[in-house]
């Protein structure tokens, strides 16, 4: 039995029509599926009785299972899965002053095994599938129903999304289309560690989507000890792509910077890092390192986190110090899932 949600529109109008069902009928359960959020066949009830039976027996159409959740005391809940073979994702679902945020994973573990992530611990398992990747949301849709408003997509949760680029792209096909989730590009923001030919592809192929690059270092020395993949990819040379294409771009580059005590969050850092940005239409995203017993980093003192972020604003830049809910959510990414 194959599992629906990893099957594109034209893919399964193809099956079901080899099958004998009439063709149009695979617009109607991509709604019921991604528009309605209702997985049940039975309850396709514009769709006759004798093709349930015939898309029950071809179709799998259950979403990923919940394992467990966890509420922070700021309102975000995470929300741990258990796939069909027995790996386990996270995502987590942030409520904010007027609309949610849903933050979804795209591998199970990570590869690139940044020095202060849980999920860098845990290594790389596999990447997911198309509908590993897109169920997320229609499962964190249903933690909050009847809701109708603005809904944000972050692609932050365990993995390197560029990394699994071909699934990713599909899922976001789906997430985007109006046959599918119906969710805009302009809502959806992609975090990477930097991998520049594919952050150039994705560009192209999803341009009103938003990129947040993880830069945490000012220098690509300490990049390279904190982020590995530093050694492969170079930050001059991403960071000369984002000023070469900035005209081309109709949003802001968010920058991410993790600060971890003593390592990366001196006044020079900052001095460093508003001369390195200059030049470059961005936001930071300041977030102080989540304390974490098996990763033997600090968490900043506030006093030296205002120093940092003040230092910036002076310099004209736009920062956002995430202390709570942004704290749990990317310097602790991967970490329901560890813990589990
Ligand atoms: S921070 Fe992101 S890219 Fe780095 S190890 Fe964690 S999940 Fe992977």
């Amino acid at each position: 039995m194959k599992w629906i949600f990893d099957l594109t529109f034209e893919q399964l109008k193809e099956e079901i029509t080899a099958a004998g069902i009439k063709k149009f009928t695979a617009a109607q359960i991509f709604q019921w599926l991604y528009e309605k959020n209702i997985q049940d066949i039975n309850a396709w009830s514009n769709i006759g009785k004798t093709t349930h039976a015939a898309l029950a027996k071809q179709y799998d159409t259950t979403l990923n299972k919940i394992i467990a959740k966890k509420e922070d005391h700021a309102g975000a809940k995470k929300i741990l899965f258990q796939l069909s073979d027995g790996n386990r994702i996270e995502s987590v679902l942030i409520s904010e002053k007027d609309h949610y945020t849903f933050c979804i994973s795209t591998q199970v573990g990570c590869a690139l095994n940044c020095r202060f992530c849980a999920t860098g611990r845990m290594g790389f398992k596999r990447n997911l599938s198309p509908g590993e990747i897109l169920s997320q949301v229609l499962c964190l849709q249903k933690e909050i129903p009847g809701y109708t408003g603005k809904l944000n997509i972050v692609l932050m949760g365990m993995g390197e999304p560029l990394l699994n680029y071909e699934n990713l792209k599909l899922a976001l096909e789906i997430i985007t289309s109006e046959k599918g989730i119906g969710i805009s590009p302009r809502n959806i923001t992609l975090s990477t560690a930097g991998i520049l030919e594919k952050i150039r592809r994705f560009e192209k192929d999803f341009p009103r989507v938003k990129i947040s690059f993880s830069l945490n270092a000012p220098e690509n020395v300490l990049r390279e000890a904190l982020m590995p993949i530093s050694r492969k990819e170079k930050l001059p040379d991403i960071l000369e792509y984002f000023k070469a294409t900035a005209a081309d771009r109709k949003h802001r580059i968010t920058f991410e910077y993790v600060l971890i005590k003593g390592v990366n969050d001196s006044l020079d850092h900052a001095r460093l890092t508003s001369n390195l940005l200059r030049g470059i239409p961005c936001k930071i995203n300041l977030i102080p390192f989540n304390p974490n017993g098996s990763i033997g980093f600090e968490t900043p003192d506030p006093g030296d986190v205002e120093i940092f972020s003040d230092y910036l604003h002076s310099k004209g830049y736009t920062v956002i110090t995430r202390w709570s809910k942004g704290r749990d959510i990317k310097s602790a990414c991967g970490q329901l899932a560890a813990e589990e």
